[in-house]
This record gives structure tokens, sequence and C-alpha cells, in this order.
């Protein structure tokens, strides 16, 4: 059959687009990353037309004989980069994990205690447009008004007063270190059970430069695409057998269907790479860049939250400037650098404006960028910015100029070139 460019030329003229704006721009959305060839490879296969509905060995369909060794390779990999004895490789998303697990330890109207979202939690720990907060009792802690740190002292409140069943740890959009253990002893105070989402810092937690919730949760669950540099995925984790029967069942068929075994197949791509010493650099090189860019942006007048980061990413409060982080986000854009606006604690502005923006390190560093490289991108962004101070609608001058500098910047740090 034809090639994608002849069979169908509007989606192949917008992936080759993607590809252009992929390559010419600087990306800082913290969640996002830029994987290999091989794991791209992995997930544009064959596999893609493969039922394979069970698990390896237990399988309701035929012909899997090969999905049963790459997902067996998946899982194995999986579990040796993290010191786990069962793992999931089967959630289409974090979010289908999170959920899987839930369908496996709580009931409808069980009390759940997570992070909000308003505080660095994730949709499904609790929030209230989300199944967690629609089909629970969630309960949410926040982080502390002085230094908008995890108070753990709250945490151990809230779980004694409201008794949950479900303790929930994990963010995206935290900078600093939890104490997993602090947690763990949280929930066996009150008899709950802890998960752990640590889908941001995964790729950190397997290379040892973050602290691993595995050993301390009763369950651990992950996407696969952020600084794990995967295929986008899900996974679930823990060393209780029982827990880990229960997973099972809840994925499939609890919440899912058949397996998408092209993902699963990039999944063990990418597990097989995370495994290599090189992605301990990469992850050491992630943190670093983090607080080189930190520190060139607190420099130029920015406040971080926290005050800085112990892994890929900065909150950064754009109140000192008297910026917004919706005008912000956009202004960056135009000028080829892409982030994300978001909430800083007790944001008074509405979700859709808010006072601050997120950006993380792991895919300018999968590009090969290093701290120098991370201070002139945030000089990059200040230049930005001061325009923006100086007029709201921003500055097309100083736009287009620094979009030139990021292209010449990234131009140094090419990716996919023959794709
Ligand atoms: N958990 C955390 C902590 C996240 O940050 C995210 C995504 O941003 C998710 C879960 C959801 O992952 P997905 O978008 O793959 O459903």
């Amino acid at each position: 059959s034809a090639p994608l460019a002849q069979a169908d030329p509007q989606v192949a003229r917008s992936i080759d687009r993607e590809l252009t704006r992929q390559q010419s721009q600087i990306e800082l959305i913290a969640s996002e990353n830029i994987v290999s060839r091989a794991v791209l490879q992995a997930q544009g296969s064959v596999f893609t037309n493969k039922y394979a509905e069970g698990y390896p060995g237990k399988r309701y369909y035929g012909g899997c004989e090969q999905a049963d060794v790459v997902e067996a390779l998946a899982i194995e990999r999986l579990c040796q980069l993290f010191g786990a004895r069962f793992a999931n490789v089967q959630p289409h998303s974090g979010a289908q994990a999170n959920t899987a697990v839930m369908l496996a330890l709580v009931k409808p109207g069980d009390t759940v205690l997570g992070m909000a979202l308003s505080a660095g939690g994730h949709l499904t720990h609790g929030a209230r447009p989300a199944l967690s907060g629609k089909w629970f009792n969630a309960v949410q802690y926040g982080v502390r008004e002085a230094d908008s740190r995890i108070d753990y002292d709250e945490v151990e409140r809230l779980a004694r007063e409201h008794r949950p069943r479900l303790i929930i740890a994990g963010f995206s959009a935290y900078p600093r270190t939890i104490d997993w253990a602090r947690f763990r002893a949280i929930a066996d105070e009150v008899g709950a059970l802890l998960m752990v989402d640590m889908a941001h810092v995964a790729g950190l937690v397997a290379a040892g430069v973050y602290p691993s919730p595995v050993p301390h949760a009763h369950v651990t669950t992950s996407t696969t695409h952020k600084t794990l540099r995967g295929p986008r995925g899900g996974v679930i984790l823990t060393n209780d057998e029982e827990i880990a029967k229960k997973i099972n069942s809840a994925v499939f068929p609890g919440a899912q269907g058949g397996p998408l075994m092209h993902v699963i197949a990039a999944k063990a791509v990418a597990f097989g790479e995370a495994l290599q010493p090189a992605f301990q650099d990469y992850a050491r090189q992630v943190v670093a860049n983090a607080q080189a860019l930190g520190e060139v942006l607190r420099e130029g007048g920015l406040d971080l939250v926290t005050g800085g980061t112990d892994n890929h990413l900065l909150l950064v409060d754009l109140r000192p400037l008297g910026l917004k982080g919706n005008q912000t986000e956009v202004a960056l854009e135009r000028a080829g650098i892409t982030c994300n606006k978001n909430g800083i604690p007790f944001d008074t502005e509405k979700p859709t404006i808010t006072s601050g923006i997120r950006v993380g390190t792991a895919a300018i560093t999968s590009r090969g960028l290093k701290e120098d490289d991370c201070r002139e991108v945030g000089r990059l962004i200040l230049d930005v910015l001061q325009a923006l101070r100086r007029d709201p609608a921003g500055d097309p001058r100083v736009e287009m100029l620094v979009r030139e500098q990021v292209q010449t910047l990234m131009s140094r740090f090419p990716i996919y070139p023959a794709l």
C-alpha cells in the first residue's frame, strides 16, 4: 500500500510540520520528553494490529507468541529498573493506571486522601471534576503557605480525622523530594493503603537521582512518557503478591480491553534504555539543568515556588514581574519556547489565567543541552518576559529576535535528522 505522504497528504503534512516544530523550538513542558528512534520504531510497528487480551501465557486470542515475548520483556525490565516484584505494563495512560488501582483497592464512596490539584497534585488524585473526585469521598491535602512544601503534620491530621482507605502521594507540579517513608508511616497509622504516583519523576527514580517510593508504597503507578522517556502510557508496580493479583484483574478485564501491544513493545525498548548506565548521566543532567535554569530565572527577578528544585521541574511565580501565566505562555510560544501556564500554591487567578508557568528540563536534556545552554535558555525567557512587562501584547521585534536565537541554539542539538 502507498506510503503516508501519498495515502493521506493532509495527515502527512501535519506530521511533517509537527516534526519541524519539535526540531526548531525549545521544549520546556515538564511532562514531555523526546524518545529515541528505537522507541518510535517499536511504537510504529505491526504490533499495532494485534489483539492480546489477557497476560503473557494466558491470552484470550491466538497468535500471541511474540506479544508474550515483548510484554514479558517489558515486565522483567521494569521490575529490574525499580527493584519491584510485580509489574503491570498494560495501562493505556497514567490516568488509566490510577483508575485501575482505585478499582482494585477501594470502593465507590470510600474515603481517599490525595494532593490537591491547586497544590501540585493530579486530577486523578481526587479532584472534583475527575472520576477520583466524583466516585470517592475525596479529601485533599495541600502545601504549607509559608514555604509551599508538603506539611506532613497536616497530612497526618487529615488522615487521623478522615480515616481514608487509600492515601495518594505524588504530583504533577511539585519541585521537591517527597518523604515517602513518612507517607507510609501515616498510612500504617490509620490502616490505609499508600499509592504513590511517581509519573513525573519516574526516570529520575530509575536512575537513582530521586528517592524511590517503590519500597515504601503498597502500590506505585507511573506514566512512561515523562522523565522515563518512553512511549505515552502507564504502568503499575507492587511488591505485594495479593495486591498484584487484584491490580491485574482491575486493569484487564476491570478497566481496559486489549492492551496496546505496539506501545508495550515501545515500553520494553524504553525500559531497556533506562537500564543503561548512560541513562543515569541523563537523569543527573536533567536535575543539574533545571537548577541552572532556575538560578537564571531567579536572578532575573522571578520567584521559584519553594525557592528552587530537587527534580526536573520549576514552578515559576510570575508575580514579581507583574505577569500572568496565560499571556506568558503564548508570548513564549511566539518566541519558540513551549511551556504551560500553571497555578502556583494559593493562586488567586483562575486556572485559565494563573500566576505561574511550569517548566521542565527532561526534553531539552534529551537533546543534549547542558547547564550553560540552559542558562542561555533562561536569558531568552527573561528577554521575552521583560518585553511583555513593557507591553502586555508583547514586543514582536524582541520575540522574533529570540525566535532566531532559539533556532540557532537548537540547531546545535538536532533531533530525528533522517525522519
Ligand atoms: N499522574 C501524574 C502525576 C501526572 O502528572 C499525569 C499527567 O500529567 C498523569 C498521572 C496522567 O497521565 P496521562 O496523561 O498519561 O493519563
